[in-house]
């Protein structure tokens, strides 16, 4: 990477969801005049997300996006610059460290990654179409706007099994559709669910179609075992097939567990000095906006730490 043509930055956050947006406002207020490269999608995940009803400070709710604006506002005030841009290669092989992206090349002082997670897709016809009108990825999210309803969950693992257990404060049932004979999930959330009486289970199966009229109103199901295939009628379809964290850029680069996400210790901090990261890119188990914006904050304050340290 050419050196000469880079912008130099005290702060480069990459990933502009709630972790790296309550960065921002922490290294802003620092005077670290941070800079957010924002991905495809300006606040990630949440801000795809009807109602943020588990935010303390908001009793009513909030939208995702209403949220993702007010994180901005907040974080510009303090002078931090966003750039709708996507980072492409990075090298950290001495600080200051380099960042490239589409449009430019970055010399940060401190990188704080908050790039996210995915949700895992079934890749199946009618997924795409009906997101937002039945089918969901969240169930914390969006199983309120299923009340008296029948749904179906797909997966086998925790995930599924814990969201399924709390779509049925909502659904009048709740459907968990699984590959094999064989939950992966814990033996407590088994229990838990092959006790509750809203739930029902349908094995060795797999979603294969997800059909509707402008919303969903059913799902195609094959039987893996005996190849039989049925229509089962539905209103809501909630995925939880695993994540898939946003990790790709960073092979080779930074230290990653066997699933792909991020390690960091106790202050954020990856395996490189200066290197932070928070968010679901270094979680996979909470997942939600209020531990990544923690997250991120822990990260922030860090970074601030660091540079201080350098300069004395
Ligand atoms: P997971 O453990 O990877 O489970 C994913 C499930 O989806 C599996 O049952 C898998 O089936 C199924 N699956 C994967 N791809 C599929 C496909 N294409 N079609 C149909 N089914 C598919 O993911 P997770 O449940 O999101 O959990 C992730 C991690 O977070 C785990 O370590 C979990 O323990 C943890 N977690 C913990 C809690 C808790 O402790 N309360 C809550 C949530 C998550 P197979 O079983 O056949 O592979």
């Amino acid at each position: 990477m050419e050196e000469n043509k880079a912008i130099q930055v005290k702060n480069l956050i990459i990933g502009s969801g709630p972790a790296g947006l309550s960065a921002a406002i922490y290294t802003s207020r620092a005077n670290l005049e941070p800079v957010v490269l924002t991905g495809m999608q300006l606040g990630g995940q949440v801000s795809l997300t009807h109602s943020v009803e588990n935010y303390p400070g908001f009793p009513e709710g909030i939208s995702g996006q209403a949220m993702v604006d007010s994180f901005q506002k907040q974080a510009e005030r303090f002078g931090t610059k966003f750039v709708f841009d996507v980072a492409t290669d990075l090298d950290l092989s001495e600080r200051p460290y380099h960042v490239k992206t589409y449009g430019d090349e970055y010399l940060a002082e401190t990188l704080i990654i908050t790039t996210g997670a995915t949700p895992r897709h079934l890749n199946i016809l009618g997924e795409v179409e009906y997101t937002g009108k039945g089918v969901s990825y969240c169930a914390t999210c969006d199983g309120h706007f299923f009340q008296g309803k029948d749904v179906v969950v797909v997966g086998g693992g925790d995930s599924a099994l814990e969201e399924g257990l709390f779509l049925t404060r909502f659904a009048s049932s709740v459907t968990i559709i699984h590959r094999r004979d064989e939950l992966r999930g814990g033996k407590i959330l088994q229990n838990r669910a092959f006790n509750n009486p809203k739930v029902r289970f349908i094995w060795d199966t797999v979603m294969t179609e997800i059909i509707g009229d402008g919303i969903v109103n059913a799902v195609k199901l094959r039987n893996v075992k005996t190849g039989e295939e049925n229509e089962k009628s539905t209103e809501g379809v909630f995925i939880f097939i695993g994540h898939i964290p946003n990790t790709e850029l960073f092979k080779g680069k930074l230290p990653m567990d066997e699933k792909g996400y991020l390690i960091v210790d106790s202050t954020m901090q990856t395996g490189i000095p200066g290197v932070y990261a928070a968010g679901e890119v270094a979680d996979s188990t909470f997942r939600q906006v209020i531990t990544s914006a923690g997250m991120g904050t822990s990260a922030a304050m860090q970074a601030i730490r660091f540079l201080e340290s350098q300069e004395e």
